[in-house]
């Protein structure tokens, strides 16, 4: 294993930074310290995928999965990184060791990188692999984990599927920008973006179900497919519940009984309020608290492989 610098006493700058470990050229850094060029492309054309993963009680949840779509995401955009998957794994354990975080938000990252001569021909950038742990973090704060969050639809529509694949995660993000402030003027917490059809779509950071008639559904195109999306299949296999990808009408998310969003960001996370108007009787519904119960049950059920060995603990 590599030899780990001791990065324990300064590894943020608690004024503007949360406390936290980087790797990027090759080296691991207090979070601080982690700048990329401004030449990047990945910073001047949002030329990058990335992806997140939690850790949870000093373990990775679903790592596997995260690691298939970043890797997935790299051939897609014909970006090329200098480790192989079992070396991204030992960077992400080694950042969040460093950090000495129990709970984590683990961002990778591979920007296209920048060009000598500046060239505008992206074979010409040097890709760059980048990661970092922070502590961990969430789309819904505990007062809305608790009573649910309110999203407005929004009137902005989700970059179509046919410009950005959005099955590689990545950071086109003005739409879902634009939208949480249109959703802020409207009093909302968030917003549901639509696709060209007027279907649901995502939201800034998230995935979203509706429960309707005791069948759980969520959008079948235009999205990221999300490693909590799936987590929401499996446990609704395990559960008995019907749960399927379909095309959801915006209205039909008005008269849902319940409606709940899923991301690594949070878990699954209530929404009680659409458009100003009450899903349901306005609480979280029962069959949202099952699957959220259950998806933190899920946590307890360690895969050694990806039990994070910390520092003091060595
Ligand atoms: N959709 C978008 C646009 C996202 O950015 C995210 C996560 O960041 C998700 C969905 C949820 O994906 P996951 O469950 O893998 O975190």
């Amino acid at each position: 294993m590599t030899v780990l610098p001791n990065l324990s006493e300064h590894y943020s700058d608690p004024k503007t930074y949360p406390p936290g470990v980087a790797f990027m050229d090759g080296q691991y850094l207090p979070i601080s310290e982690a700048k990329i060029s401004v030449l990047d492309y990945g910073l001047l054309h949002s030329d990058a995928t990335y992806d997140v993963v939690h850790v949870w009680n000093g373990a990775f949840f679903r790592l596997e999965n995260h690691l298939d779509r970043f890797f997935a995401g790299l051939e897609k955009l014909h970006m090329s990184i200098e480790y192989d998957r079992e070396q991204v794994i030992e960077i992400l354990h080694n950042c969040v060791a460093l950090s000495g975080l129990k709970n984590s938000y683990v961002e990778f990252i591979c920007t296209r990188g920048m060009s000598p001569t500046f060239s505008r021909d992206p074979r010409d950038a040097v890709n760059q692999f980048i990661a970092f742990a922070i502590p961990f973090g969430s789309v819904a704060n505990q007062e809305q984990m608790k009573h649910g969050l309110h999203a407005a639809i929004s009137s902005f529509v989700r970059i179509p599927p046919n410009s950005v694949d959005p099955t590689v995660k990545n950071y086109h993000w003005l739409d879902l920008v634009r939208g949480l402030y249109e959703a802020y003027d409207r009093g909302a917490d968030t917003a549901i973006l639509v696709d060209t059809n007027g279907n649901v779509s995502e939201g800034p950071g998230f995935n979203i179900f509706a429960v309707i008639d005791g069948r759980v559904l969520t959008p079948k195109l235009g999205v990221l497919l999300g490693v909590t999306r799936q987590t929401v299949f499996d446990i609704c296999t395990n559960l008995d519940n019907d749960c399927s990808a379909v095309d959801i009408p915006q209205d039909q998310l008005l008269v849902a009984d319940e409606v709940f969003i899923s991301s690594t960001a949070g878990g699954i996370m209530p929404v009680t309020k659409v458009n100003g108007q009450y899903i349901g009787d306005g609480s979280p519904g029962q069959i949202t608290s099952q699957i959220t119960e259950s998806y933190w049950d899920m946590h307890n059920e360690k895969n050694n492989k990806f039990v994070i060995k910390y520092l003091d603990e060595k």
